[in-house]
C-alpha cells in the first residue's frame, strides 16, 4: 500500500511535494503482501469493494501500459475464478443477493445449480451444496509481488526516498501531525502523513491518541502436489466449512483457513500450526474434491489478515481530527487486488483532497468513529 501510494502520488503532474517511504523490514519476510495468497475477485457484496476490484483487474491486464515502461512484463489475471458454494438456504439467499448487486455492476457471476458445477467440474463431490456463484472473468490468481515491485521500483524512479526506519512517534500539534519520530533519531517534517503499517497500523494511530480497530488475526495457506492433477483448473473454491483451495500451477494447489477460534494473535507470532493439516485442511479437501486424497504438502506458511473488527473493510483516508492524518489500514484479506485502486485514490485525496476516480468514502475513517459499518456479505 505504501509504495502504491508513493508512485500514484508522484506520478500526478500536479502534485509539487516529496514522498518519503519508511520501512524497517525491506526484506518484507512479515509483511502480508509477502505472505498473501495473491488473488482477485470480482463477486463482493459492496459496491465500492467490486468497483476497487474491476479497477484491480483493469490495472493488472494493463500492467505494461499503466507502468509506461516497454521493461515491464504481461501479467494477466489468470481467471479461473472462484467458485462460492452454498449448502444452506442463509448461504444461498446470500449469493443470490450479491449477484444482482454484481449483475448490475458488470460482473459476469453466474449462479449455478449443482448439475451445472457437476457438468463442469466433475471432480467435486456436491453432497449437501444447493447452489454455486462463480465468475471466470477478471477472477483468479495475479502476480501481486511483481505489481508490488515495480511500485517500488517505479516510486523510486520518479523521486521518491525510501529509508530503512521505524516509526517510534509521531508530533502532533492541534488538528495536524507535524513530524514523525525515527528509530535512527531522526525527526521528519512532514505535510501529511499516511499510515499503511498493515497490522501494525493501530500502533501508528495510537501514536497519535487514536484508536483504530484493527488486530493481527493468522491465516494458514498450505501447498500441496496432487498425485493425479484435476482436468482444468480448479477454480478458488470457497467450501460451506470456511477453507477455501485453487490451483496454483499444473500439478500444485493452495489451501487457506483461518484458525478454529480465530482470535487476534501478537504481531510477531507466526507459529505454524501442523495439526490443522492433518485434523481439518486435509479432510476437508478430500471431502470435497475426492482425488485429494492423493496427495502431497510441499510447504505451508502462516500469515496475518490486518482484521478490521468492524466491518473486515478498508479504513481510508484523512481522519476528521487529524487532517493531515491518513489511514490506509484494515483489508482484513482482500487487500493486494485493491492496492492500485486504493494507491490511486488516496493520492488523489492527498493532491486534490477528494476522491476522484472512484468514489472511496464508503470506506472512508469518519464510519469508525460514527460506528457505522459496511457490511461485507462476501469476506473470505
Ligand atoms: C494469508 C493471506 C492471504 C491473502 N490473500 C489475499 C488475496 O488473495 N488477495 C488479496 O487481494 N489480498 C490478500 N491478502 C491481503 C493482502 O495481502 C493485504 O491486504 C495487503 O498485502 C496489505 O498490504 P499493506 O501494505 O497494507 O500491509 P503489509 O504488506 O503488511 O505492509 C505493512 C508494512 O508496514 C511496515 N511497518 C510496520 N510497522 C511500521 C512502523 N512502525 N514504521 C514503519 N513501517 C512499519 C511493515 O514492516 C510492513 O512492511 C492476504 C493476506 C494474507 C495474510
Amino acid at each position: 500500500m505504501g509504495s502504491s501510494v508513493a508512485w500514484w502520488t508522484l506520478r500526478d503532474p500536479d502534485f509539487t511535494g516529496r514522498v518519503l517511504v519508511i520501512e524497517p523490514e525491506p526484506g518484507y519476510e512479515r509483511a502480508a503482501t509477502s505472505l498473501t495468497n495473491s488473488c482477485i475477485r470480482q463477486q463482493f457484496g459492496t459496491e465500492v469493494n467490486i468497483r476497487a476490484s474491476q479497477f484491480g483487474a483493469e490495472f493488472v491486464n494493463n500492467f505494461r501500459n499503466f507502468m509506461e515502461d516497454e521493461a515491464a512484463p504481461d501479467i494477466p489475471v489468470w481467471s479461473f475464478g472462484y467458485l462460492y458454494l452454498a449448502q444452506s438456504e442463509a448461504m444461498a439467499h446470500v449469493l443470490r443477493q450479491n449477484h444482482a448487486l454484481q449483475s448490475g455492476l458488470g460482473v459476469a457471476t453466474q449462479l449455478l445449480s449443482p448439475a451445472e458445477i457437476a457438468e463442469r467440474y466433475p471432480f467435486y463431490d456436491l453432497d449437501g451444496v444447493t447452489l454455486g456463484s462463480h465468475n471466470a472473468v477478471d477472477e483468479g490468481y495475479f502476480d501481486g509481488g511483481t505489481v508490488f515491485d515495480w511500485f517500488r521500483r517505479k516510486s523510486r524512479a520518479l523521486g521518491a526516498e525510501w529509508v530503512t526506519a521505524r516509526v517510534t512517534d509521531l508530533r502532533r500539534d492541534g488538528r495536524r501531525i507535524s513530524a514523525v519520530m525515527l528509530d535512527t533519531g531522526d525527526e521528519v517534517a512532514c505535510g501529511a502523513v499516511v499510515n499503511c503499517a498493515g497490522t501494525r497500523g493501530p500502533e501508528i494511530a495510537a501514536m497519535a491518541g487514536l484508536d483504530l480497530p484493527v488486530e493481527p488475526r493468522k491465516r494458514f495457506s498450505f501447498v500441496f502436489e496432487a498425485e493425479d492433477p484435476l482436468p482444468v483448473a480448479l477454480p478458488l473454491t470457497i467450501d460451506p466449512s470456511g477453507l477455501h483451495v485453487r490451483s496454483d500451477g499444473p500439478r500444485t494447489y493452495l489451501a487457506g483457513c483461518a484458525p478454529a477460534d480465530d482470535a487476534p494473535v501478537q504481531p510477531d507470532d507466526f507459529e505454524m500450526d501442523w495439526d490443522i493439516w492433518e485434523d481439518r485442511v486435509w479432510p476437508t479437501l478430500a471431502a470435497r474434491v475426492p482425488a485429494f486424497e492423493r496427495i502431497r504438502l510441499r510447504t505451508a506458511w502462516a500469515g496475518h489478515y490486518d482484521y478490521n473488527t468492524l466491518d473486515q473493510n478498508a479504513v481510508l483516508g484523512p481522519h476528521p481530527e487529524i487532517t493531515n492524518f491518513h489511514f490506509c489500514n484494515g483489508f482484513s484479506g482482500h487487500g493486494l487486488q485493491h492496492s492500485p485502486a486504493i494507491g490511486r485514490g488516496l493520492s488523489e485525496m492527498l493532491i486534490h483532497g477528494a476522491w476522484r476516480s472512484l468514489d472511496l468514502s464508503d470506506l472512508s475513517v469518519t464510519r469508525i468513529a460514527e460506528n457505522r459499518p459496511l457490511i461485507e456479505p462476501a469476506v473470505i
